[in-house]
């Protein structure tokens, strides 16, 4: 067996499918912001596990919960029901200020069950013609890398080779709202858009997208979807980032940290009238609501009810935006973002975001490039404020170094 960096690389070259192009780093520990490698070389984690880990490595309330009821139960299936899903759901909606909660795992598969709730909403109350549903997604997304997903991305890396790809959706620009409307028609069901994009490079909409996005879905009696897997759950500074935007969708998409980067957890959260169209035996999951997911699900809730963790995120936020623009013209050429959440182009011409991330890497910082030469900095919502300057000095260095 392995036991050095170099061993553990080579046998996940050798054995594990290449869909990944990981730094060079073998993590084994974590703690808070913080993880340790094989070495026992400390970094801090400013990636947070693409923000399911907002609550940083090993919540000592999160840990607890899980393995209180781990001893208890781990896997019932649906087909009983158990004493921690009731809990988690309800504590869910209130915190969404909905009345249903779909359980499911992966935030693919929640983008998935909310694009299929949609469809049937579609022809069971709004009265499409089978089959014509169409549902209006935004240029360059990123919702999750299933055949129907990949079908309505423009990232030519997603999707080829993995056709033929599922029908019925249309993209347009996004942050463009007019754009939006003259896409609707008779058969238009829903709406489905990342609040901030994530994967896109943090790119941020108008501040009156959101609003105008909410009210020409309701003028026009579609569904507005806010795919707030990334963007939700404390990140941006809120408990969604459409609550910055003062705005409230039909439903919520959620998934990463809401299984506080123990488990895989998602939801599809919204209103009975919209999520009851749902009968039984028509859509499911086996491990989709079990005890030891709802158990951890619940764990998380109850740590953003006080809206403490939003807040701090928010003066972090703040701190780290406001430090990073100061790096403008020093090799960074801009920078997006909200609350913890930031996208920093780097000046392509001095190097690319992955080079940058190695830089970061020997340094004691982790981030990861997302599209070129943007960087990501997403740390976990415990950070301190002396671990983000550590990483915004040491990208100053690196910059310097270029
Ligand atoms: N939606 C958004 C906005 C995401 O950022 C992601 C993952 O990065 C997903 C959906 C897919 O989630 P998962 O990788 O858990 O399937």
């Amino acid at each position: 067996t392995a036991s050095t960096a170099t061993e553990y690389l080579e046998q996940e070259d050798l054995h594990a499918a290449h869909n990944y192009h990981p730094l060079e780093v073998v993590v084994s520990h974590g703690e808070g912001a913080w993880v340790t490698d094989v070495n026992g070389r400390r970094y801090l984690d400013c990636l947070a596990a693409y923000s399911a880990v907002n609550f940083g490595h090993g919540h000592p309330a999160l840990v607890a919960a899980a393995k209180e009821q781990l001893d208890r139960i781990t896997l019932t299936s649906r087909a009983f029901h158990n004493d921690q899903l009731g809990p988690f759901v309800t504590a869910l909606a209130e915190l969404a200020g909905k009345d249903m909660v779909l359980p499911m795992n992966t935030g693919a598969e929640a983008v998935e069950s909310g694009i299929k709730i949609a469809r049937a909403w579609g022809y069971r109350v709004k009265g499409v013609m089978p089959d014509e549903a169409k549902i209006i997604v935004a240029d360059g997304n990123f919702h999750g890398r299933t055949t129907t997903i990949i079908s309505f991305s423009n990232d030519e890396q997603a999707r080829a080779d993995f056709g033929p790809f599922t029908p019925g959706f249309v993209s347009v620009p996004y942050g463009d709202a007019a754009a939006l409307e003259a896409a609707i028609d008779e058969n238009t069901v829903a709406v489905l858009i990342e609040p901030i994009q994530g994967e896109a490079g943090i790119v941020v909409p108008p501040a009156s997208y959101l609003p105008a996005v909410r009210e020409i879905t309701t003028k026009h009696n579609v569904l507005f979807i806010a795919d707030e897997i990334q963007s939700g759950l404390g990140r941006t500074g809120a408990t969604f980032q459409c609550d910055n935007a003062g705005v409230v969708p039909d439903l919520y998409l959620l998934g990463k940290a809401l299984g506080g980067g123990i488990l895989p957890v998602s939801a599809v959260v919204g209103n009975k009238d919209i999520l009851g169209v749902l009968r039984p035996g028509e859509h499911g999951s086996t491990f989709g609501g079990n005890p030891l997911a709802a158990a951890v699900g619940l764990a998380v809730v109850r740590l953003l009810a006080t809206g403490e963790l939003q807040e701090r995120a928010r003066l972090l936020g703040e701190r780290l935006q406001f430090d990073l623009r100061r790096l403008i013209g020093r090799g960074v050429v801009e920078v997006r973002g909200a609350g913890l959440w930031a996208g920093v182009d780097i000046d392509p011409t001095l190097a690319t975001g992955r080079e940058v991330c190695e830089l970061l890497m020997a340094r004691g910082v982790l981030v990861k490039d997302t599209h070129g030469s943007t960087i990501r900095f997403a740390p976990p919502i415990v950070a301190t404020a002396e671990d983000l300057d550590f990483a915004v000095a040491q990208l100053d260095a690196v910059l310097t170094e270029l």
